[in-house]
């Protein structure tokens, strides 16, 4: 095997880009498969999945119910073709990773049990406690590591995307332990690299979830969609902003403001704590407003009480909320609520890609949640994502396998890895009076304050312009590590470099959708309007910012109609 070369490199070791290399090595044990991740694999963000994953397992339930689900917690944005393939397929994925070792929880009659979520009119989440990721991701690397034609690259960062006449041929990545950067060449590239929500400061994300994948495939001309649409989780645990999951609420759990009264009522009289969660995060953002939050020392927030459960139940069920709660938000969940509020939790917008996964630069796929294959539209539903990973990871490995099947290895010109090699060095040396942290930092303000549930059009004129400066000042910013090996200054540098893009595609999209539609509220536009806005945004990175295009929703059965819960 020729160094750096290989049929297939996936970028990213979460839940979708190792399915994606299951899915290949499935397909052809012959080819040369790789994947590359700035993290252990385990340590990726989807070990953190708590609540389930979304799956239609029993006679009562149906494709078309779990669509329409889907559908209508998108407020009608999601591609419904698109949405009646992924329904269909997570079922067998669901059986595939109990194969594989993944440990579902069971009902009294030893079948995979399943739990009420958000939005969803069935009960058909699948849960193992309330570790779902963690113990998926252990099945699935399981499986991984089985194969002899995969190798993995852990700890090596990823910088850019080099693409040929409109055709992906490889990367250039840093090995952390050595700080030099190589060129990959592949046939066929899959981006897995997760979301984006480190660009909020309140989120319930991991830190290294900070847009690669997004930025790199921007940045190598594939346009992202969708991008407003930011999903705000309505339980993340104050102060941390970890996340209480919506399984809390899945097993009975009632959300109170300071008079003690269970305010979804007011919101959403049928589906009260199950409604999805745009509308439960408006709900506790706007009580807060309005003075009905409970006061503690890092500001306003909401208990969510489970008390009424009784100790077995949440030992149970969600005994890593009960831990997590007890040792991070100081109360124990069988006596106390847990102080709550909405945090920053999932990225509906990513790297366009249709239903076979392709984006529009031949050779490169994108799955998970760094894609926009627009099932999740203007909001996703809670259990839909780690079914998306497994379901378009599959896909994303399938596809690029039959690509890789048909083309062959591109040089990568040297002049491209000089090129990039001199961008980080001229970053390393950048003796300029900026910091990272401080930039980061403010971003995150930035967006907390003004990109976040609620948004208007002053706010987000002001937000862009703010980010634009901190775009500039960013040229100024010094690494104190001028060194090569773990150079962590340099890789939270370009990470920041990443967000910042995201930032500002995030809102030069929200700006203009002059509507209210899912996790997208406009104060000054509260109403959705269908016949102005009901279609994609695309947005092309350009050097004078993003440049934005609109594209058709898909429909196919379910006309929009009056989103009610
Ligand atoms: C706390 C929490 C709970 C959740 N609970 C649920 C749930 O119950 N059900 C559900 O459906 N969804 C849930 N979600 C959402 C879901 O977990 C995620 O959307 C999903 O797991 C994302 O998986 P992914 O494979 O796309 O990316 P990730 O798991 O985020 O993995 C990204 C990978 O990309 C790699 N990477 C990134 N950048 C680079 C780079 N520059 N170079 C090299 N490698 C790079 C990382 O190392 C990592 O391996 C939850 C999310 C959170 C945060």
């Amino acid at each position: 095997m020729e160094k750096y070369s290989h049929d297939i490199i996936i970028v990213g070791a979460g839940l979708a880009g190792l399915r994606a290399a299951v899915a290949a090595a499935e397909v052809d044990s012959k080819l040369d498969i790789a994947v590359l991740s700035k993290q252990h694999p385990l340590r990726s963000h989807s070990v953190c999945a708590q609540g389930g994953t979304a799956a239609v397992m029993r006679e009562k339930d149906s494709y078309d119910l779990h669509a329409y689900d889907t559908v209508k917690g998108a407020d009608f944005l999601a591609d419904q073709d698109v949405a009646e393939f992924f329904v269909r397929q997570v079922p067998k994925e669901i059986v595939l990773t109990e194969h594989w070792g993944c440990p579902w929880s069971r009902n009294a009659d030893g079948r995979i049990d399943q739990r009420p979520f958000g939005g969803h009119t069935f009960p058909r989440a699948c849960f193992a406690a309330d570790m779902t990721g963690f113990l998926e991701m252990h099945a699935i690397y399981g499986k991984v590591t089985s194969y002899k034609n995969i190798r993995f690259y852990d700890e090596w960062f990823a910088t850019s995307l080099i693409v040929e006449d409109k055709t992906a041929v490889g990367l250039t990545a840093i090995e952390m332990k050595t700080g030099e950067m190589q060129a990959f060449r592949a046939k066929s590239i899959i981006m897995a690299t997760g979301g984006h929500e480190r660009i909020y400061e309140f989120t319930t994300f991991s830190h290294s979830t900070t847009g690669d994948g997004m930025a790199m495939a921007y940045r190598a001309g594939a346009p992202l969609e969708d991008m407003e649409f930011v999903q705000f989780h309505p339980t993340g645990l104050v102060p941390p902003g970890v996340l209480i999951t919506e399984g809390a609420r899945g097993e009975g759990g009632y959300l109170l403001n300071a008079n003690g009264e269970r305010f979804m009522k007011k919101y959403a009289p049928e589906k009260m704590e199950l409604a999805p969660r745009d509308v439960i995060s408006r709900a506790e953002q706007t009580e807060m407003l309005e003075g009905r939050g409970l006061q503690g020392p890092y500001g306003s927030y909401i208990a969510l009480d489970l008390r009424h459960l009784g100790e077995e139940k949440i030992n149970e069920r969600l005994p890593l909320i009960r831990d997590v709660a007890i040792k991070l938000g100081g109360v124990d969940p069988v006596k106390e609520p847990i102080p709550i509020r909405p945090a920053a939790h999932y990225s509906m917008g990513g790297i366009k890609a249709n239903v076979k996964t392709e984006t529009s630069i031949a050779g490169l796929y994108a799955a998970g949640e760094c894609s926009c294959i627009s099932v999740h539209g203007a909001n996703r539903l809670g259990c839909n994502s780690t079914a998306d990973c497994l379901v378009f990871g599959t896909v994303a490995g399938e596809e690029a396998t039959k690509h890789a099947s048909s083309s062959s290895l591109h040089e990568v010109p040297q002049q491209m890895l000089a090129a990039e090699e001199n961008r980080i060095h001229e970053i390393i040396s950048r003796n300029g009076n900026e910091r990272v942290p401080a930039i980061r930092d403010e971003m995150r303000q930035i967006m907390d304050e003004k990109v976040w549930i609620y948004r208007n059009g002053l706010q987000l004129e002001t937000a862009l312009k703010e980010i634009r400066q901190l775009k500039s000042r960013f040229r100024n910013v010094k690494i104190e590590d001028k060194g090569k090996p773990f150079n962590t200054g340099l890789l939270e540098t370009l990470q920041l470099d990443f967000m910042l893009d995201l930032a500002e595609v995030t809102i030069a999209c929200a700006l203009p959708r002059t509507e209210s539609r899912g996790a997208h509220s406009r104060t000054d536009y509260p109403k959705r309007d269908d016949q102005n806005w009901l279609k994609h945004t695309l947005a092309y990175c350009t050097r004078d910012g993003p440049r934005l295009e609109y594209m058709p929703v898909t429909i196919t059965k379910w006309p929009p109609v009056a989103r009610t819960y």
